[in-house]
């Protein structure tokens, strides 16, 4: 058994309604592509019938399925990442459980690679989501282009194909919370992207409310980026020099004038002044909070997820790893 030209990487966390849809497009999609490819589901943890779905859908086809089992969520980056470090084709594709990214567009993303691009984002047209997802996504994309190096047309959109080597960065990549199609932009030297199609949801709905929406863009902006600080201090920098600069004012003006009660003192309120000022600092203190937080996470080291079980066939282990193991050489040898 050789390693599949094609792993496909879907992260999972209560899709009970979506799954038999999607066993049911993608696996006839795949096969229309003509190539050897696997698919491993991440099950993030799933409180519905998630995980047993997926086992009967290994039962079926346990020849190009596999089954990662997480024993509680980690969210669906990790999820991701735990993807990567067990897929063994030559390109790998993520996409989403719920259909939002039909599975009929993946020949679309391996057919950019097969003119040299080693990692192609997919762009969503005409996005099937609330006014508030498509106005939230519009404004993080321009802020995100702006104050990173990373260009994307559309960042949140997880139809995407790598190559072996950038899946094999990210997922060396010791980082705790990331977000994948940053990364992989980084480690890109021929990035791409095609248009794809977008649905609505299979079933269920978004597990993105606005909270982990914003945590998610964090992750991003702070994960790539070191702007936000340098801005702070800027400001910093600016407001120290303006209140230098309004301190000699005051001083040269009741130098000359006696009675201050007028002209500087209409716009000069302290109060309101320090109103704005301890506001930045807060400010300034809860994104420098952020930073320090995410290195806290990081010199912990901890795992960024536990997998419960694995499902797969008995002969999936990588090609690379059977050949080194002598016992193993030497069971097969009489065939
Ligand atoms: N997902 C996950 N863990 C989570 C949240 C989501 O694995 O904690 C998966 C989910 O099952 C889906 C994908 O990530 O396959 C995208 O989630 P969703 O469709 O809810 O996000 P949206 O499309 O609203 O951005
Ligand atoms: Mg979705």
């Amino acid at each position: 058994m050789t390693n599949p030209a094609l792993s496909v990487v879907i992260p999972v966390y209560n899709e009970e309604g979506s799954l038999p849809t999607l066993f049911a497009r993608l696996y006839p999609a795949l096969d229309a592509l003509g190539t050897t490819y696997e698919v491993i589901y991440v099950n993030d943890g799933s409180r519905d019938r998630s995980a047993a779905l997926l086992r009967e859908q290994w039962e079926r086809r346990p020849d190009t399925t596999r089954v990662i089992l997480f024993n509680a969520n980690y969210g669906q980056h990790p999820a991701i990442v735990a993807g990567f470090e067990h897929c063994r084709g030559e390109r790998i594709v993520t996409m989403d459980a719920d259909l939002q990214n039909p599975p009929e567009e993946i020949g679309k993303l391996l057919a950019a690679m097969d003119q040299g691009h080693d990692y192609v984002g997919g762009v969503r047209l005409a996005r099937e989501d609330s006014w508030f997802r498509r106005f939230a996504s519009r404004a993080m994309n321009r802020l995100r282009e702006r104050i990173t190096r990373i260009r994307m047309t559309d960042q949140g959109c997880m139809l995407r194909a790598y190559s072996r080597e950038i899946v094999a960065a990210i997922a060396a990549s010791r980082e705790v919370s990331t977000f994948i199609p940053a990364l992989a932009y980084t480690f890109a030297s021929n990035p791409a992207e095609v248009d794809v199609a977008h649905e609505a949801r299979a079933a269920g709905k978004s597990h993105y409310p606005v909270y982990k929406l914003i945590r998610l863009n964090f992750d991003l902006i702070t994960g790539f980026s070191l702007v936000p600080l340098q801005l702070f201090s800027m400001f910093g920098m600016l407001v120290a020099t303006l209140a230098l600069i309004a301190y000699v004012i005051v001083i040269v003006y009741r130098l000359f004038h006696v009675h201050p009660d007028d002209a500087l003192s209409v716009f000069w309120d302290r109060d309101i002044l320090a109103f704005f000022l301890v506001g930045m600092m807060l400010f300034g203190l809860g994104l420098i909070g952020e930073y320090v937080g995410r290195i806290y996470h990081q010199v912990r080291a901890r795992p960024r997820y536990m997998i419960r079980a694995v499902l797969e066939a008995a002969s999936d282990e990588p090609v690379e790893r059977r050949r080194e193991d002598p016992v193993q050489r030497g069971l097969r040898s009489p065939q």
